[in-house]
């Protein structure tokens, strides 16, 4: 007879094939459910199809989530360090580009046909194009039964659910993974795009779409500054784009769904202090003397940026700098360190890379076992934790899948392990912890 735990898994993208090879590793029964044909196939499409898989410059920070103490324990129990020992444990060579981490050979399908291929070897069923639509927890047999799309009914000891979230998705799709935790007794907390363009009804963004510029970018809510954020910004005929933009994006979607006032003030001169820009300004002024305003700001910025500053100050491109005088010119500088975009809506969660909100987190345990059912554990983005653009999404995946394959599995010791983290290894965030 076969005395091994019978565990659930549904939902094989990162976190779930995970969940699923180490809760194998730990000797347990899984069975891996997808409703896709394919297992992982959103990790094809991470990091331009090269899959940025984590970030050695890492901290909770990173991440939003209402209990960052929890967090951090959980990243101590799986950190980088020890994704990245284990991605090399089943034969994935990593590499590092100024902290972002990588497949060697900048192939997403690289990661994924390394995971499927150790889901193989540690035995795990996977039953693809099967939705699980129903979960039940029946107190008498301490057993969940699973549901499918087909009305098939099976019996586990324990469910990981990583259904994911609507991200990217069709509108409708993604939302199993709630129905699945909220007949389950559990909270969902409003969802919202993350990672996400920020749209705007400013008449000027026709004139400067397709425009890609370094720059700081400040967030106000309602007057108030949320965050500050540097980089490549660009410009789309609806509004903006590009990694800083989608870095506080949730913040101003939720701010925008409560109906606060939300803009942003663009510095286009992010690498200059005040003091050094008056002068090279004033500087300018002088030894451009001659020019015409337009001919003035050639070489500054982007050509379409310029004339929309020209525009919005009042001024005529042909107009000399010295009969427009340094106090015009000066306010006209001034506007590309203040320059003020008022933000209307954020794109639908079709356009979003991660999705915020989902299970409450303050319903899982530090092992992500569910404080309501016993059980029954999560694991990636189906629950209320989002992170930041850099590999922070999937390291989640993998910390939690990682946490609830292994907890789930109970049995774990030194001698039987196989689930996916080298144990000989000190992780260097563990030292810290
Ligand atoms: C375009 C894009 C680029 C990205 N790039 C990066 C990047 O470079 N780095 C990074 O860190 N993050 C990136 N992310 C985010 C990252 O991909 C996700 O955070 C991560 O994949 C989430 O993993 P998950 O396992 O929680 O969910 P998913 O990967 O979405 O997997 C959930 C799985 O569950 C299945 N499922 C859902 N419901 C059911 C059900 N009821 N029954 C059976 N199966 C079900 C789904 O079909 C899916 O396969 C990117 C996201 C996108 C969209």
């Amino acid at each position: 007879m076969n005395n091994k735990l019978k565990i659930a898994v549904v939902g094989a993208g990162a976190s779930g094939m995970v969940a699923a090879l180490t809760a194998a590793g730990y000797g347990a029964e899984v069975t891996l459910f997808e409703k896709k044909d394919r297992v992982g196939k959103k990790i094809l499409s991470t990091g331009n199809g090269k899959c940025n898989l984590g970030n050695l410059n890492f901290s909770t920070e990173q991440y939003y989530c209402r209990d960052k103490k929890k967090l951090h324990k959980m990243f101590c129990l799986f950190s980088v360090w020890d994704s990245l020992s284990f991605f090399e444990s089943i034969g994935l060579m990593v590499k590092n580009k100024n902290d972002y981490l990588y497949p060697r050979s900048e192939q997403a399908s690289a990661v994924l046909d390394v995971l499927r291929m150790e889901l193989i070897r540690r035995k795990v069923h996977i039953a693809t194009e099967t939705e699980i639509t129903k979960a039940v927890y029946c107190k008498d047999g301490k057993c969940f039964r699973l549901t499918d799309f087909m009305g098939k009914t099976c019996s586990f000891q324990k469910v990981i659910i990583a259904c994911g979230s609507p991200a990217s998705l069709k509108q409708g799709d993604g939302l199993g993974g709630y129905k699945l935790a909220k007949e389950l007794g559990h909270t969902i907390r409003q969802i919202m795009p993350g990672l996400v363009q920020l749209r705007s009804d400013e008449r000027f963004l026709k004139a400067l779409s397709g425009v890609r510029v370094q720059a700081g970018i400040h967030l106000l809510v309602n007057e108030r500054e949320e965050d500050y954020e540097a980089g490549e910004l660009q410009f789309t005929d609806y509004g903006i784009s590009g990694i800083p933009v989608f870095q506080f994006s949730r913040i101003a979607a939720y701010a925008l769904n409560e109906k606060k006032n939300v803009k942003v003030i663009i510095d286009f001169f992010p690498e200059q202090e005040e003091k050094c820009f008056t002068v090279l300004c004033r500087l300018r002024y002088e030894s451009q003397a001659g020019k015409s305003i337009e001919e003035y700001l050639t070489g500054t910025t982007n050509k379409k940026i310029n004339m929309v500053m020209i525009k919005q100050a009042g001024l005529k491109p042909g107009t000399k700098v010295e009969e427009a005088g340094w106090p015009v010119i000066w306010k006209l500088m001034r506007q590309y360190r203040t320059f003020v975009i008022h933000i209307s809506g954020v794109n639908p969660m079709e356009n979003a890379q991660v999705c915020a909100g989902g299970v409450d987190f303050g319903q899982v345990n530090v092992n992500l076992e569910s404080e309501i059912v016993k059980g029954l554990y999560f694991a990636g983005e189906v629950l209320d934790v989002d992170g930041k653009c850099g590999g922070y999404n999937l390291q989640w995946a993998w910390t939690s899948g990682y946490i609830a394959g292994r907890n789930a599995a109970e049995g774990f010791t030194e001698k039987n392990t196989e689930g996916g983290k080298n144990q000989k290894t000190v992780s260097k965030d563990k030292e810290k912890c």
